[in-house]
């Protein structure tokens, strides 16, 4: 996930910092600007307990449009499958020699 929501308002589990403008529980960026709950376990496990699933999890991005953190994202996560196959030589050219 990027995050985007979590920095526009806190969901009913989060708390909101302004000083950083973003719910504190929100993780910093890993390389490709992708970010996490960092109590999301905790939440899962709540919402199994009310037997009342909230389904702010594994349902998917609600905002969709003029998200640019997402944008930013996919446009990496693209980027970077590219890379990734590029680089894996195919079995069939194993044992191949190059010269
Ligand atoms: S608790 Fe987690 S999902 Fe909710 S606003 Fe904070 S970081 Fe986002």
């Amino acid at each position: 996930m990027t995050g985007y929501c979590c920095t526009q308002s806190a969901c009913i589990y989060g708390v909101w910092d302004s000083s950083i403008h973003q719910c504190k529980h929100l993780s910093k960026e890993n390389d490709i600007g992708q970010r996490i709950c960092l109590i999301s376990k905790d939440i899962l496990e709540a919402e199994k307990m009310k037997g009342e699933p909230y389904p702010m999890f594994d349902s998917g991005c609600s905002s969709t449009l003029f998200n640019t953190a997402r944008d930013e994202v996919i446009k990496k996560l693209t980027k970077k499958e590219v890379v990734m196959k590029r680089n894996i030589c195919h079995p069939a050219d194993l044992g191949k020699s190059s010269g």
